[in-house]
């Protein structure tokens, strides 16, 4: 089979953007995509609502409506399938890419169907799929999730939530509205400065009033069927538990990055080499697009600040032809 100008790894909001651009300049192009479109944001929390604005989560130029400024996951979910069907953009779901290997002036590509062949990649497959784990006894029982979804489903039961970030706000707050007994373990001795500006004080004033406890400067030991180990500043404790909410943030596959033959950055961030006027890796016409650049650092790139990665490529793959 003939060769695409460009093979995208991930049809997350990014991945759709660099679609949207490369059939814009006229080149030949195809989505990989291992799950539905839009994969990570199907498999956020039913009722989050984004911390952007629509127009922020904007790609290619298509007009986000949204009835409030901050929309939620379902009309997020709308937007990018509507832009992704109305534009007939050319995306492969439930195949994953497991390999790329380069080949003269072009790359092959293998995923769980089939072989693919492309002259240039991009990468965008974003970090969540791969959590932080605690690395503590218990953590594989599965009371344990580092993927909440639904508070309905923790009513009157003893949830731990670790973390102090928007993930774990959302879910403690969310879990105590629904009739949760809400414990929070936080490493730190405050609630985190990134947390969205009007959720914080909601959190902040139910641990002041007790009605959501916060163990600070604190980490989970262990995880037992009923009950958990907690290291606290005034020793060690035990408290009943059904249920571990693990919000420790995500990483990216960096197995799979290396796989492609893209050095990273040998200290803890591991931040895969790229250039960023071109996004061009070290791999020559092999690119990375969208959050998967900030290796651990999975705060520093959103939706809104990486969508223009898309436009860089592209301009620069256009540039080369
Ligand atoms: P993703 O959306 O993660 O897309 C990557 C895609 O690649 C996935 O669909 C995945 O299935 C696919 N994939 C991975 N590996 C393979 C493979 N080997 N083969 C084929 N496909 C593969 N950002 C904002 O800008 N605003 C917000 O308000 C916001 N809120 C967030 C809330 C939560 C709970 C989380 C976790 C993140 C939030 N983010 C937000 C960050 C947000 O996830 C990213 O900005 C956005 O998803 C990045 O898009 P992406 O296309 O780079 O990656």
């Amino acid at each position: 089979n003939a060769a695409f100008d460009v093979l995208i790894v991930g049809g997350g909001p990014i991945g759709l953007a660099c679609a949207l651009e490369a059939k814009k300049a006229g080149l030949s192009y195809v989505i990989i995509e291992k799950g539905c479109v839009v994969n990570s944001l199907y498999n956020y929390p039913l009722y989050m609502t984004f911390f952007s604005t629509s127009e922020r989560l904007e790609i290619g130029n298509v007009p986000f409506v949204s009835i409030n400024p901050k929309p939620t996951r379902p009309e997020a979910l709308e937007y990018y399938r509507r832009v992704a069907t109305s534009h007939e953009l050319n995306i492969k779901l439930f195949e994953e890419v497991q390999q790329i290997t380069p080949n003269a002036n072009e790359y092959t590509v293998i995923t769980s169907h089939r072989t693919w062949h492309a002259r240039h990649i991009i990468i965008a497959t974003g970090f969540y799929d791969i959590p932080n784990l605690l690395n503590v006894p218990g953590e594989q029982l599965p009371k344990v999730t580092h993927y909440y979804k639904d508070p309905h489903f923790y009513a009157t039961q003893d949830v731990l939530v670790i973390g102090a970030h928007n993930s774990a706000v959302d879910a403690a707050l969310e879990t105590y509205r629904k009739g949760a007994r809400v414990t929070m373990v936080i490493r730190e001795d405050a609630i985190g400065s990134r947390v969205k500006y009007w959720v914080k004080p909601d959190i902040e004033n139910r641990i002041k009033e007790g009605s959501i406890k916060a163990c600070f400067k604190s980490s989970v030991l262990a995880i037992r069927e009923k009950e958990v180990d907690i290291a606290t500043p005034d020793g060690n404790i035990t408290i009943a538990n059904d249920f571990v909410i693990a919000m420790t943030g995500y990483q990216p596959n960096f197995a799979f990055l290396e796989n492609a033959g893209i050095t990273l950055s040998d200290d803890a961030i591991k931040m895969p080499v790229y250039n960023p006027l071109t996004m061009e890796t070290n791999m020559p016409r092999m690119y990375l697009a969208g959050v998967v650049c900030g290796g651990m650092n999975t705060h520093v790139w959103f939706i809104e600040n990486s969508r223009e990665h898309a436009g860089k490529i592209i301009a620069h793959i256009k540039g080369r032809a």
